[in-house]
């Protein structure tokens, strides 16, 4: 008799898992197909830096470090340079001759964002951040930088502002 009544009691614990996994069936999917279909994130959403250009292709970062300054994870490093005026790399005087970010230490708070002058330095979606090297995420201007037909927007220093900003 005891045999008897477990069996009963284990078909009705089937039967009520198959009920619920049949009240799930017709509902959407939480789960994504990671990482073929990447989880979509929010507009303000916070990931991997890049460095953008102008629609000329130079680049806008002018050296001025002052994403460095604000960076409270000092994960920044900016070397900058004097633009040959000839062949320069960026409008103004100087351009990031180095400009290394540590994604280790980097909290992603956006404050280099903010603080660049010329809209630079951004953060964008790109949230694919592991690897097997603590080397490769301090990562390089190379690979931080628009390749140049990315690039948007007139510079202003054309219109004389390294005169008055530099
Ligand atoms: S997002 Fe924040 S922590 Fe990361 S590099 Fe920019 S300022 Fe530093
Ligand atoms: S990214 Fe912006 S704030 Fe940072 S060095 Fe370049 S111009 Fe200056």
């Amino acid at each position: 008799m005891p045999g008897f009544i477990d069996g009963i009691k284990a078909a009705k614990a089937i039967l009520q898992g198959l009920m619920t996994t049949g009240r799930h069936v017709p509902r959407r999917p939480v789960t994504f197909e990671y990482p073929e279909k990447p989880k979509p994130v929010a507009e303000r959403f916070k990931g991997r830096h890049a460095l953008q250009r102008y629609s000329d292709g130079l680049e806008r970062c002018i050296g001025c470090a002052l994403c460095a300054a604000a960076c409270p994870a000092n994960a920044i490093y900016v070397e900058a340079a004097e633009n040959e005026p000839g062949n320069p790399v960026s409008p103004g005087e100087r351009y990031a001759k180095v400009y290394e970010i540590n994604l280790l230490r980097c909290i992603f708070c956006g404050f280099c964002e903010d603080a660049c002058p010329v809209e630079a330095v951004v953060l964008r979606h790109d949230y694919n951040l592991a690897d097997y090297s603590r080397g490769i995420l301090v990562v390089s201007k190379d690979e931080l930088l628009d390749s140049p037909d990315r690039g948007f927007g007139e510079n202003l220093f054309k219109q004389g502002m390294s005169e008055r900003a530099l």
